[in-house]
């Protein structure tokens, strides 16, 4: 309690979860633990060598003043470039806008169509910053189940049937967080030739891990769909796919209509993205993409080693998730709850990684593993839990 009289909606916000861990695991690991950290979503790499290199030059030479609230010019060619090399469809310059970090898309659009009266639909268990986003917009925050036996997707139809007259967008995530769960083709397609009937709804597709995908796992770009090209908002930016977290660099792709409305935001809020960000950010998108395919390649080879290490043990069940970097192992055969197994295996085994629940009530019964560490980690802590579940699990 502060003792002063604040707004409600902002007092009841929810932290993220994956901060919380972070701190903790720090903490820990500052008084002398020997803590793995499993529970951060962040890539363990340094940013490619170029981009580094154009930041650099750009803190001493400039330019350093603001840039266009929705961000640089040569900036947002060449994503919409990238983009329209990517999927196919033309994208514009004038359609995007640079953000602070993916997160803030997320932000704007809660802004844009939220508020009172209004309903959002979003995963569960999906990032918790879209209920929250969702709520603190005044919009009812409506979940929509993610289902492990569609390897973490949904039911289009199911999606579809909880649209309303009062339904203004729908946040898709693929490949997800937390599950690593990429939707497949047919199931967007069926989304999007349901949302036909129903021209009021806006999709947000939040598609920051699209260029983290394994084996043949069916990935599709909800703006590459026609009959949605017109009320698409696409999320993604530098954070995973150039491992520049830190950088707080992100886009949206806007129906043009709306860009005038994000800018007014952008004004009275951040301004516009840091210069230096901006300008590495241009490196990333315009230089090399070798290191990309590194950074997948690497990530792909841990998950074989979380996924087989994770079945190995008495309890679990893990699905090979399709992107991103997590996995998702359900651990009811064990006997504890999946709240009791983050904190024992932090305090007991030194393995920080975040219950399900953190994610939604869909989430319980599973933990979040990130596979973001080097692989001597990951074996170190596929073994420590197989130590803990075999003392403490139910077998
Ligand atoms: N969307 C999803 C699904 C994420 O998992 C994250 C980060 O964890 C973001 C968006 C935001 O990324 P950024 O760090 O660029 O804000």
């Amino acid at each position: 309690m502060t003792g002063f009289a604040l707004n409600p909606r902002a007092v009841g916000i929810e932290e993220e979860g994956a901060f919380a861990v972070l701190d903790r695991a720090l903490a820990l690991k500052a008084a002398g633990r020997p803590i793995i950290n499993l529970g951060i979503g962040q890539p363990d790499f340094d940013p490619p060598g170029h981009v580094l290199e154009a930041a650099a030059k750009a803190a001493r030479e400039g330019p350093h003043g603001y840039t266009s609230p929705v961000g640089m010019p040569a900036l947002r060619e060449a994503v919409a470039a990238d983009l329209t090399g990517r999927f196919g469809v033309g994208v514009h310059a004038d359609e995007v806008v640079i953000v602070p970090g993916g997160k803030v898309t997320i932000f704007l659009a809660a802004m844009l169509f939220g508020g009172e009266g209004a309903e959002i639909l979003y995963p569960d268990p999906g990032f918790p910053p879209y209920r929250e986003a969702i709520a603190f917009s005044g919009a009812k925050a409506v979940p929509y189940p993610i289902r492990e036996d569609r390897d973490f997707g949904f039911d289009a139809e199911e999606v579809l049937s909880l649209v309303t007259p009062a339904t203004r967008l729908v946040i898709i995530n693929s490949p997800a967080n937390p599950t690593g769960g990429v939707v497949p083709r047919a199931e967007l397609d069926a989304l999007a030739a349901g949302l036909e009937a129903h021209p009021h709804v806006a999709v947000l597709s939040d598609e920051i891990y699209s260029h983290l995908v394994y084996d043949d796992a069916d990935f599709a770009s909800l703006l590459a769909y026609p009959s949605l090209r017109d009320r698409v908002i696409l999320l993604d930016g530098w954070s995973k796919t150039f491992a520049m977290t830190g950088w707080r660099l992100g886009y949206g792709v806007w129906p043009k209509a709306l860009v005038p409305q994000i800018r007014k935001i952008i004004t009275i809020t951040h301004s516009c993205v840091a210069n230096v960000a901006q300008i590495a950010g241009l490196a990333a998108v315009t230089g090399p993409r070798e290191p990309v395919e590194r950074f997948r390649r690497t990530f792909a080879e841990r998950r074989e080693a979380v996924v087989a290490g994770l079945n190995a043990l008495p309890g679990v069940t893990c699905r090979a998730p399709g992107g991103a970097f997590y996995a998702f192992p359900n651990v009811t055969g064990t006997g504890l709850s999946s709240a009791e197994l983050a904190e024992r295996l932090l305090e007991e085994a030194d393995i920080a990684l975040i219950p399900g629940e953190s994610f939604g009530a869909n989430g319980r019964g599973y933990l979040r593993l990130s596979y973001a560490a080097d692989m001597a980690q990951i074996e170190e802590a596929l073994a420590r839990m197989g130590e803990f579940l075999a003392v403490n699990g139910r077998s």
